[in-house]
């Protein structure tokens, strides 16, 4: 084994970037703090990044840009896979993920399965700023917050619930239990001017999952993870395959050890592919950005995109890893 190969392999050493990663400063020494800088996942992550920057712009904190950059992808109308427009579950319930992470504290807050709240990354964010928790769920997590004040919409779901539990065990609902349908995630991270970085996700999940069913999204290391002294990492697919190796936490720890951030998300997916069934259609994507200011991306779905703002330019880019894996 070559030293190269043996280094990628076992992810120590410093690798450069290949490309793909596209970090203005990818492979090179450079003084932390090269933000702003916005990494989403998705075409339809621009918006948010756009929402995000102008936040960061006008002065505001980085958990402000990670937080209102969100809101506007919770808000559209047209997104079914993000906010209460999104995939409803089994019974014909929309259930919410959501997470936010800060980096100078290593604080974390997260809702799971929330129904009617109009923006789930606001009430991750009031359960990491006031509360002693990190996650709530359900029923739980909408009384908090609506205490909050947080804007709900939509009525009683239970009658839903009732309807689908009798239906249950017909042919028809196992059928449709067993075939999810549509999912996306927005993982969005910032790293602010000054180095500091902070991240989000917010998701309605798998389409026609079981209720209650939680995916990665808001599992703090997988859906998403935040080291201030490293850089973040967050991740877009079925949940499933990616909180089952807490891939985002993954994606830091190579990225610490030297790794560019393309490379760390390259090596994530090798080593969860090398565990898998070969050619298991997996769904795994992911975006990083380090505290240099480089940022990268890979996914097994040829689709993946994502999207990167700064200051100079606010891009959508394809998936790196397409012809690659
Ligand atoms: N990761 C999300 C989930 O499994 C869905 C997605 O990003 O496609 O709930």
């Amino acid at each position: 084994m070559n030293r190269r190969r043996f280094l990628t392999q076992t992810g120590l050493g410093l690798l450069a970037a290949s490309a793909g990663t596209a970090g203005r400063s990818a492979g090179s020494k450079s003084e932390p703090g090269r933000g702003p800088l916005i990494v989403s996942t998705w075409g339809f992550g621009k918006a948010s990044n756009d929402a995000a920057l102008k936040v960061l712009v006008r002065g505001d904190s980085i958990l402000d840009a990670v937080e209102q950059g969100i809101w506007v992808t919770e808000s559209d109308a047209g997104n079914s896979s993000v906010g209460l427009a999104g995939n409803p579950n089994a019974a014909g319930v929309v259930q919410l993920d959501a997470c936010i992470m800060n980096g100078p504290n290593h604080k974390a807050g997260s809702v799971c399965a929330l129904e009617g709240i109009r923006h789930p990354i606001s009430a991750a964010r009031r359960v990491m700023e006031k509360t002693r928790h990190v996650m709530l769920v359900g029923e739980g997590a909408k009384m908090f917050a609506l205490e909050e004040g947080l804007e709900s919409v939509g009525g009683d779901s239970s009658g839903l619930h009732t309807q689908w539990h009798k239906q249950r065990m017909s042919q028809q609902s196992r059928e449709s239990a067993r075939k999810p349908t549509g999912h996306d995630t927005l993982a969005l991270l910032v790293l602010g001017a000054n180095g500091d970085i902070a991240g989000g996700c917010s998701t309605s999940g798998l389409g026609g999952k079981l209720p209650g069913r939680v995916g990665d999204s808001p599992i703090i290391g997988s859906g998403l993870d935040v080291d201030n002294a490293v850089g973040a990492a967050g991740a877009t697919g079925l949940g499933e395959n990616v909180m089952r190796y807490c891939a985002s936490f993954l994606i830091v720890e190579f990225m610490r050890q030297g790794m560019a951030p393309h490379e760390a998300c390259m090596q994530v997916i090798r080593r969860i592919l090398s565990s898998e069934p070969k050619g298991a259609n997996l769904s795994i994507n992911f975006v990083a950005l380090d505290k240099q200011g480089r940022y990268g991306a890979a996914g097994t779905d040829r689709g993946f995109q994502y999207s990167v703002t700064m200051p100079e330019s606010s891009r959508v880019l394809p998936n790196p890893a397409n012809g690659k894996l």
